[in-house]
């Protein structure tokens, strides 16, 4: 068998699994192949293959990963690439308690967007998917939400339907993020725009998210959003739960969602629901992170009790119950600045106490399932979609361990190496036995 692209001598962790994700025992069971070659031809996965049983001749580029690990590309299903301005200054006022814990500035996100031109907004965002490609994201998928007005969302929406880049983007029209101020009072006047605005929406993207919690709107809301989406064919997200329990976890899987994203607050009944259904559960770590919300505060020399510490409860009983769990970066300049899905999956393991077979395996096969995509990408399997990482260490377990760096080596994307950040950074060897 010829191969445009043959990575030989490496550690393959295939994160092998059906479309529906990976659930149960085969979210906790890790498949781990030593001394294996992935074979690439027209951009797909042609074999993958112990080295004793290798019969592929590579007609182009042969990477000896040297025993590194080599994984799928993470997914990415829960970002909101295109904005403007910066909200930097909130962390110092979270941290000293000048601003509570879980306060947002949408509203001063939506004014730097508008501020923003189409070039400033597209020139950002393809600065920030070299970042995410350089540390191994090969798909993201990103939301429009931070236009106060109908014309600005379809803006939003137009221009990231048109980035062109290495990573690829799906776009997911969010009309229904939070209720804009200049509609205060006026709740089903701005239901009816976003539903009105569905038809063009979907000219341009074929995913909808709809925000079902406490700070934004009722189940009854999304389900009319709901409905009439679905009535054009979108495929439907959901922000569930987030500030406090409004039957997103429920409506989500009843909805037949693709994904129920944050879900802090899911009911039991939520759980439940999720579990018995396809929709993905998708966690955002770094929002429980970056919005101090498993971290004690100080007042008066006093601690102040975290506002979420049951977070990893909330997990470990999606898990236990049978859900499909991922674990994405919610990419936002408010909640979660960083848009390293390394970063994920360490603060997953540490702050949701995720194994290492959990979080790899929410983080590529089942973030794609919150997609739409897992039969196409998110594992390392033949047929597959040759989206693929190569590691500056050999171990899975590393890859979660040494935080704070940037542990890929390459990026390889539909069969091209795409990204090598190993050219500037110094090649680790050893990985967990170093
Ligand atoms: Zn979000």
């Amino acid at each position: 068998m010829l191969a445009d692209l043959l990575i030989r001598n490496a550690t393959v962790l295939t994160c092998a699994a059906p479309a529906s994700g990976a659930r149960g025992e085969a979210l906790a069971r890790l498949e781990v192949l030593h001394g294996a070659s992935v074979a690439m031809s027209d951009g797909r996965i042609t074999a993958i293959e112990t080295e004793d049983d290798a019969a592929v001749v590579s007609s182009g580029e042969t990477i000896d990963a040297e025993g590194r690990l080599v994984t799928p590309g993470f997914v990415d299903a829960h970002s909101h690439l295109l904005h403007g301005g910066s909200r930097a200054h909130e962390l110092e006022a979270r941290v000293t308690g000048a601003l509570p814990a879980l306060a947002t500035g949408i509203a001063h996100t939506a004014a730097g967007t508008s501020a923003a031109s189409d070039e400033q907004l597209v020139e950002r965002a393809l600065r920030d998917l070299d970042v995410m490609l350089l540390h191994g994201t090969t798909t993201l998928e990103a939301k429009t939400g931070y236009g106060f007005t109908r014309e600005e969302e379809l803006r939003l929406l137009r221009l990231t339907a048109g980035l062109r880049h290495a990573v690829d983007v799906v776009p997911t029209y969010l009309g229904a993020h939070v209720l804009p101020p200049q509609y205060a009072g006026r709740r089903d006047a701005f239901v009816e725009l976003v539903i009105d605005t569905l038809a063009e929406a979907r000219e341009h993207a074929e995913h909808c998210d709809v925000a079902c919690d406490p700070g934004s709107f009722t189940r009854a809301e999304c389900e009319r959003i709901a409905e009439a989406a679905a009535g054009l064919g979108f495929q439907l997200h959901v922000h569930a739960d987030q500030t406090g329990d409004a039957d997103g976890a429920r409506f989500a899987a009843q909805a037949g969602a693709l994904s129920a994203d944050h879900l802090d607050y899911a009911s039991d009944a939520g759980v439940r629901a999720l579990a018995d259904s396809a929709t993905v559960a998708v966690l955002l770590p770094g929002v429980t992170l970056h919005m101090l919300e498993m971290t004690p505060g100080l007042r008066d020399g006093s601690l102040v009790p975290p506002p979420k510490p049951f977070m990893p409860l909330v997990v470990r009983r999606l898990i236990d119950a049978g859900a499909c769990v991922a674990v994405s970066c919610d990419y936002n300049p408010g909640s979660c600045p960083s848009p390293s899905m390394q970063l994920m999956i360490q603060l997953g393991a540490r702050l949701f106490r995720l194994s290492t077979a959990e979080a790899w395996h929410m983080a590529t096969i089942n973030a794609a399932a919150a997609l739409g995509l897992a039969a196409d990408r998110g594992s390392l399997e033949p047929g597959k979609r040759a989206d693929i990482v190569i590691w500056r260490v050999d171990d899975p377990a590393a890859v979660l361990d040494r935080f704070g760096v940037n542990l890929a080596a390459a990026v390889v994307k539909e069969g091209r190496v795409v990204a090598r950040p190993e050219k500037t950074l110094p090649i680790m060897t050893g990985g967990a036995h170093a």
